[in-house]
């Protein structure tokens, strides 16, 4: 449904587009998308949306109040969420990176690639990508959920976390465990992954086996946890995530 290919886009000037401002996308004809209209000059080609060209245009001067692209992800279906993923990303990485981050000469657009060019020493910058893991450590039938300070009243979810310069994945999964519920992890196995353009994370889900019980919570990433039975759940994150994904699967495949 969303082909990434971006050969002959740079000159289609016109093609469904997704508007945006800093954290809102303007509803369209057919979800985010408005169809064919004109691309302005800073649109920016994403690809192929069934027939149409796509491109996101930001428009950070535009304050109308524009739901929240949080918002659209319990809305849209699968593909036009990989495609507002995309344009997020994508937005949030042309915005961000118009300087060179070596010589701090402005940035050009090499044609046809999410790349931009330094001109004078021709440094190149894609898109950044910051992987994370997000796991469901069990212990038999239990799951261990835990909640931070930022969630809604009541939920809890699956522990996750920013992979650091050097390490594995697996490494990252037992790492971030132990710092903030203080349990031992031992097997670990994958599960699949998610896009989370916030502003952009790629979460690796994992299924991890505890090897001891007791938790610790660090009291600042985490201000509860627990282990759960499947039939006394507390308020669990919403049915898009892989969060979710993760805690349905498990209690399913029992
Ligand atoms: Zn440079």
């Amino acid at each position: 449904m969303f082909e990434r290919s971006l050969v002959g886009l740079d000159r289609t000037r016109k093609g469904a587009l997704i508007r945006m401002n800093g954290v809102g996308v303007c509803p369209g004809d057919d979800g985010v998308l408005a169809l064919d209209r004109r691309w302005p000059d800073h649109a920016v080609a994403l690809g192929w949306f069934r027939t149409h060209p796509v491109a996101v245009v930001f428009e950070p001067e535009n304050t109308e109040e524009w739901p929240g692209a949080r918002g659209w992800f319990s809305q849209l279906d699968g593909a036009q969420t990989e495609l507002l993923s995309t344009a997020l990303q994508v937005a949030s990485w042309q915005r961000d990176h118009r300087f060179c981050g070596r010589c701090g000469h402005e940035m050009r657009r090499k044609p046809f690639e999410f790349a931009m060019v330094c001109p004078s020493c021709r440094f190149v910058s894609f898109p950044r990508i910051s992987p994370c893991i997000i796991t469901l450590i069990t212990r038999g039938d239990a799951l261990l959920l835990a909640r931070s300070p930022r969630f809604s009243v009541g939920r809890f979810s699956t522990l996750a976390g920013f992979i650091e310069p050097g390490e594995t994945v697996e490494a990252a999964v037992r790492r971030e465990v132990m710092e903030e519920v203080g349990v031992r992890v031992g097997e670990v196995e994958y599960f699949g992954s998610q896009s989370w353009p916030f502003p952009h994370s790629l979460m690796m889900g994992f299924y991890g086996e505890a090897l001891s019980e007791e938790i610790t919570i660090d009291g600042v990433e985490i201000e509860a946890a627990d282990w759960f039975y499947p039939d006394q759940l507390p308020g669990l994150p919403p049915s898009f995530s892989i969060a979710r994904a993760l805690i349905d699967n498990f209690i399913e495949g029992r």
